[in-house]
């Protein structure tokens, strides 16, 4: 499966046919390359397969075509901004009527206790605050926690991701083999780090307590930020008693516990949090809760929040650093209600994750048939496969990736149909995909690895 020979000419060929498939996106993608850095307006879009950006048309559901007419099963789902699905009716209905009444006044609509509820519902966290995107909830609470702490510094897991938050961009020093010296150090690719990461941000193994414990031990970190799996380098699941430990440790060291739950709310829907019976002092959501809207929420025990109430309400919180303009904007409020009035429901996940788990058995069973050392991983309505057997944390998870192979069977699948999660082998499944789709991707996934193991 090494035969990098191979992955080069199945590749090659793949480029043909995605050039062949997509001479609009082709122009488009010439005249965009005039006005937009790297031709994109958001630089991950270079991340896709294929030579050049494909351009979207429209998106419905579990379906997305291109502006050349192709369409797809769309398994990406917007990275999860879209776990619902894309363009539900209800959503644009209520878009669409907030709109033409006013969208953003810096005053509260009705709506924003609705919302509030709801999550308080949810997740069990008693009180709640908008943010406009999940990086955005994740820097505040950062803020909230060494406000409250008086303790500088943050930890995280070793290869997380919360989005563009400085402090998080942070891993243990690779070249020393799975960090194994501790030495905190810029993640690779991270752009002009505003300080040395190692001022900021403590990192530990994922599954790892005593490396936690030691660390925490110090006494100058403020909170621990982590998804309750890692969703970011593969998935990489708790081991059994790893989250109580989890609590217990932050505990006894006074650091807040924030769950980052972006991700892992294809647990369920009140994400991991609620699925796995866990009890952080905070709760980060955002992504697909306003389908598709950018918004995020973040929410707070009641101690912290009885103990927030004083310096939240002073003169100076305008310019605290929490919050922003448009935070909490009327839009988003009603993107949020309709959204979660309808979607992310037991109901829904109940028909999203035996997809889930019909891809991830689809999966296995052409790793089983070729004899294959790789795993396929799930979590909820999320399932992702990897080139190596279950890491452990996210040094071994990061270790195993193959950018070559990923690449080859991204473009192979989105040249057969099928759109997979750039940077990611992950597949996520709303209630409006179906049986046929999951069979499709069984389909054209074997018939790549078929294609990667013949003659060899
Ligand atoms: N938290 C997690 C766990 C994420 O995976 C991401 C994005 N992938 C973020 C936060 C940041 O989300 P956004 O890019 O929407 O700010």
């Amino acid at each position: 499966m090494t035969d990098r020979t191979r992955i080069a000419s199945l590749r090659a060929q793949e480029e043909e046919l995605f050039a062949e498939l997509h001479p609009r996106s082709a122009e488009l993608a010439e005249q965009a390359r005039g006005p937009l850095l790297a031709g994109v307006p958001m630089p991950w879009m270079t991340r896709w397969p294929g030579r050049f950006p494909l351009f979207f048309e429209s998106a419905s559901g579990a379906r997305l075509t291109d502006v050349d007419g192709v369409e797809y099963v769309d398994l990406c789902l917007g990275d999860t901004g879209a776990m619902t699905g894309h363009a539900l009716p209800q959503v644009t209905e209520a878009l669409t009527a907030r709109a033409s009444r006013g969208i953003t006044t810096m005053l509260p609509s009705a709506d924003a206790i609705w919302v509030g509820e709801e999550l308080a519902r949810r997740f069990g966290l008693p009180s709640w605050q908008l943010a406009m995107s999940a990086t955005d909830a994740n820097r505040f609470v950062l803020r909230f926690a060494r406000h409250l702490t008086g303790r500088p510094r943050i930890a995280v897991m070793d290869w997380c991701y919360h989005g563009t938050v400085d402090e998080t961009l942070a891993v243990l020093d690779p070249s020393t083999g799975s960090g194994q010296a501790g030495r905190v150090v810029p993640r690779p690719g991270a752009l002009g780090p505003q300080v040395d990461v190692a001022e900021t941000t403590a990192v530990v193994p994922f599954n790892d307590l005593d490396a936690l414990d030691r660390r925490l031990a110090v006494g100058d970190v403020a909170c621990l930020l982590m998804e309750p799996a890692l969703t970011n380098i593969g998935i990489v699941l708790p081991e059994p008693g790893y989250l109580e430990g989890v609590r217990e440790v932050t505990r006894r060291h006074g650091v807040l516990l924030v769950n980052d739950e972006t991700h892992t709310l294809c647990a369920g829907p009140g994400g991991a949090t609620v699925a796995w019976g866990l009890d952080p002092d905070m709760v980060v959501v955002g992504k697909p809760i306003g389908g598709g809207i950018p918004c995020a929420a973040y929410g707070l025990s009641a101690e912290l929040a009885e103990r927030l109430s004083g310096p939240m309400l002073g003169h100076e919180i305008d310019v605290a650093g929490v919050g922003g303009t448009l935070t909490g904007n009327a839009l988003a409020l009603a993107a949020i209600r309709a959204t979660l009035s309808t979607c992310l429901r037991e109901e829904d996940f109940a028909v999203a994750v035996p997809l889930a788990e019909g891809f991830a058995a689809g999966v296995a069973g052409v790793i089983a048939d070729h004899g294959l050392p790789w795993h396929v991983q799930r979590l909820g309505c999320r399932a992702e496969y990897w080139f190596c057997p279950p890491p452990r944390d996210g040094a071994a998870a990061a270790a195993a990736v193959d950018e070559e192979l990923e690449g080859l069977l991204h473009l192979w699948c989105l040249n057969r149909g099928v759109l997979l999660t750039p940077f990611h082998n992950m597949a996520l499944f709303s209630p409006h995909h179906t049986v046929a789709d999951v069979d499709r991707h069984t389909e054209v996934f074997g018939q790549a690895v078929a294609a990667l193991t013949s003659g060899t």
